[in-house]
């Protein structure tokens, strides 16, 4: 257990993309850092454990990689984007670069864990820790150091400063150099096995068992793509809610409800409305496949299915290629700054008409 080993003043954390390396690295550096009753764990309660929950703890210093933003234009440190950090790392601690990267809206550029920041970071670490026994560097995406700050970052390690601990995460450590990664104490962090992620997706994201297991499934044991799944579940939930008020306001030539459904789609922003048509488009050709072939072979999730058992009935071959050009032509439409209102009202009635047919 973490108690029995003797702390190490560097250790590299690495594991493939999901598997926790950086939320384990934390609650590794809150447990040597927390002064109350500690057994197999922090304590939680301590003053020590309460400024880890918010990541403001003033011994605990993180690098991580940056680059110019529309908001930080002039070669800024890691410092600058400190807010935006601890509340991305709270809220999506099995997050990953590319997530890190449009979080702070880089845009195209590629990150980097520049030369200043090793000497910024020696300088933070030269002085005496402030509450806790332990100074600690978190260093996320060792790989993305700049050649000169690993060099230096290499000087730090072979002569520490008193009290400190380097917890480096990579999930390339063939990429570091080989003189840090023989400095570092090395911590596997393997992919979450099935079951614990069922277990974790139930309570933290209150899926029904059967739902979580799916996912699991799906994620193969990165939690990072476990949490984009329900994401993208949740998106799909929207679509087919929205879906089926508009296919059913315009079955039954509801002009009060329709008008309500295609204001609220008309609220969204144009890429929103075109995802909308996609989607739609997407779920008259399953139910083309699910009623004309009578096939099961069909890309729809449990919601979709559940929906696709009444509404495929209402397709059928003489309307799917009309309803298909309707809602191709109203993208076509609202693609070209078409009233969005004038459009959708007018696809509803159609596509109305033709589920009647
Ligand atoms: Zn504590």
């Amino acid at each position: 257990s973490v108690r029995d080993r003797r702390i190490s003043h560097a250790q590299l954390f690495f594991g493939p993309e999901g598997a926790g390396a950086l939320p384990l690295a934390i609650a590794y550096a809150q447990y040597i850092s927390c002064t109350g009753i500690k057994d197999e764990d922090a304590c939680g309660k301590c003053p020590s454990c309460l400024k880890y929950a918010k990541l403001v703890h003033p011994d605990l210093h993180f690098l991580f990689p940056v680059n110019n933003t529309a908001s930080k234009k002039e070669d800024p440190y890691c410092d600058d984007f400190l807010s935006e950090w601890r509340a991305f790392v709270l809220q999506h601690p099995y997050a990953r670069l590319n997530d890190w990267y449009l979080y702070i809206e880089l845009e195209n550029k590629q990150g980097l864990i520049k030369e200043k920041e090793s000497d910024a970071i020696s300088k933070k670490l030269s002085f005496k820790s402030f509450e806790s026994d332990f100074k600690i560097a978190i260093i996320w995406m060792a790989e993305k150091m700049h050649e000169v700050a690993s060099n230096k970052l290499l000087k730090l390690l072979e002569e520490p400063p008193e009290m400190t601990v380097f917890l480096l995460i990579t999930e390339n450590p063939e990429i570091l150099l080989t003189t840090i990664r023989s400095r570092c104490f090395p911590v596997k962090v393997p992919l979450i096995a099935a079951d614990d992620m069922t277990e974790a997706l139930q309570s933290r994201h209150q899926l029904e068992a059967s739902q979580s297991a799916s996912v699991a499934r799906l994620a193969i044991g990165n939690y990072a793509r476990a949490a984009e799944l329900i994401r993208e579940n949740e998106e799909d939930g929207f679509q087919l809610a929205t879906f089926r008020e508009f296919m059913l306001a315009g079955f039954m030539n509801n002009i009060g409800s329709g008008m309500k459904t295609v204001e609220a789609l008309s609220a969204l922003t144009r890429e929103k409305q075109k995802a909308f048509l996609d989607y739609s488009l997407r779920m008259i050709r399953e139910n083309a496949v699910k009623q004309i072939r009578n096939s099961s072979l069909n890309y729809m999730n449990l919601m979709e299915e559940e929906f696709s058992v009444n509404f495929s009935k209402f397709i059928k071959g003489s309307n799917v290629v009309p309803l298909t050009e309707e809602f191709n032509k109203a993208a076509y439409d609202i693609e070209r700054n078409g009233n969005s209102k004038i459009v959708l009202f007018d696809l509803m009635l159609k596509a109305g008409k033709l589920l009647r047919r």
